[in-house]
């Protein structure tokens, strides 16, 4: 007898594309091959030496137990104390709740906030696990593309067109994965302003927050009033900052409200994060930061090398970014064209010929909603950079 048919919620979830380049990249240097990757986003920097130990000291000491869902007070208490010496944000242990990474994070903000039916606006180019999560959440994600020429920024009056009596959320992500950039105070503020006339909450990924380049400032959107930090559930972790990504520690921080509810949701899927796992994120938190903005100095050194040479490259050409660690390379030139062969009709196209023919590992943007772009992570050192590079020369010269 056949099966029932299973969720139709969970059979319209696509699989992530940024994972599953990463695993694909991995098989194949696994095999033997020499390929070079800028897929995933994640710190190829190990994570800081006095953070390990933590982790170590937490095993040793025997921290491996179960902690409270929300997360250890003291890691709760680490992250308030962090927010308010970043921003100047005040908020009580009570509305910090720790989960199983930033992408965890998000997950339970939405679960938290939306019925089946609300809309989510999401601004394009956007992360792709954003759509997919505002799907599992039984809602509805309405996207609002904010071309290059614009710098990938949608404008606040995009934002309120966007707005129907269903909307619930507006998902904010600044610095932006993947496009890099970053909203100016101003812009935020008329972001803020229409999101408080059209009584909406944000949920404001501030996961890259520390890698802000050029001088620029890093403005956090809770910061820009009591109504504004009132309906924001700020996201923020330790995966980027710290090198820390398999630790899996995220957080967010809320009106105690919400946070007491996404507690309540934690208790009864995953629990609180690894015990060891927390007690190296206090001290992430707590610590010396001058690993994090050495590793800030070199990403900026990577992002003006991998943005100076790409744009003298025929055919391809890129925005410079002002944060996180992410180029957006226009490929639009090459739709339509026979490369190798081969019609490329899209970003896939492109990116999965340049790993046959190149081995160059990319992101193409289609699942990001920037269907003329491919994304490179400069989480990888300059040599990497430049192999990459010449690779990219090679395969389009060559075609
Ligand atoms: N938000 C954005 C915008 C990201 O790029 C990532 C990276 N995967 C995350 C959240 C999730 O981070 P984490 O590894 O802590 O789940
Ligand atoms: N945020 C990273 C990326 O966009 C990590 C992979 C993921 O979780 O999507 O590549």
């Amino acid at each position: 007898m056949a099966l029932k048919p299973i969720s139709k919620i969970a059979a319209g979830v696509q699989a992530s594309t940024t994972l599953a380049i990463d695993s694909l990249f991995k098989q194949m240097k696994a095999e033997g091959k020499d390929v070079v990757g800028f897929g995933a986003g994640e710190p190829d920097f190990p994570t800081p030496e006095h953070i390990k130990q933590a982790g170590i000291e937490a095993i040793e000491d025997n921290y491996t137990k179960y902690t409270p869902a929300a997360g250890l007070m003291e890691l709760r208490e680490s992250a308030c104390y962090r927010l308010k010496t970043d921003f100047g944000l005040e908020y009580m242990p009570e509305q910090i709740v720790v989960a199983s990474g930033a992408k965890h994070s998000v997950y339970v903000a939405l679960m938290t906030l939306c019925n089946p039916g609300d809309e989510v606006v999401i601004a394009a180019p956007y992360w792709v696990s954003y759509s997919e999560m505002v799907k599992q959440a039984g809602a509805v994600p309405v996207i609002v593309a904010a071309e290059e020429e614009q710098d990938f920024k949608i404008t606040a009056a995009q934002l309120d067109a966007a707005i129907t009596d269903k909307t619930k959320v507006f998902m904010l992500n600044s610095p932006c994965n993947p496009t890099g950039m970053v909203y100016t105070r101003e812009e935020l503020e008329s972001i803020a302003a229409v999101c408080c006339r059209r009584n909406i909450y944000v949920i404001a990924d501030e996961i890259y927050c520390n890698l802000v380049y050029d001088d620029i400032s890093f403005v956090s959107f809770a910061s820009l009033g009591d109504d504004v930090k009132e309906r924001t559930i700020l996201v923020n972790g330790v995966s980027k900052s710290y090198a820390m990504t398999g630790w899996r520690i995220g957080y967010t921080a809320s009106n105690t409200a919400l946070a007491r509810v996404m507690g309540s949701y934690l208790s009864h899927s995953t629990s609180a994060p690894s015990t060891i796992s927390q007690h190296a994120a206090i001290v992430a938190l707590r610590g010396p930061q001058e690993d994090m903005q050495a590793m800030k100095r070199a990403f900026e050194q990577r992002r003006d090398h991998l943005v100076e040479r790409m744009n003298r490259i025929p055919g391809v050409s890129c925005i410079k970014p002002q944060g996180a660690f992410y180029v957006m390379m226009n490929m639009k030139s090459f739709i339509g064209k026979t490369m190798y062969g081969k019609k490329i009709e899209s970003a896939e196209d492109f990116a999965h010929l340049f790993l046959e023919k190149g081995l160059v590992a990319t992101v193409p943007c289609t699942a990001f909603a920037a269907p003329g772009f491919v994304r490179w992570s400069y989480a990888t050192s300059l040599a990497e950079i430049d192999k990459g590079l010449d690779r990219l020369e090679q395969f389009v010269l060559g075609a």
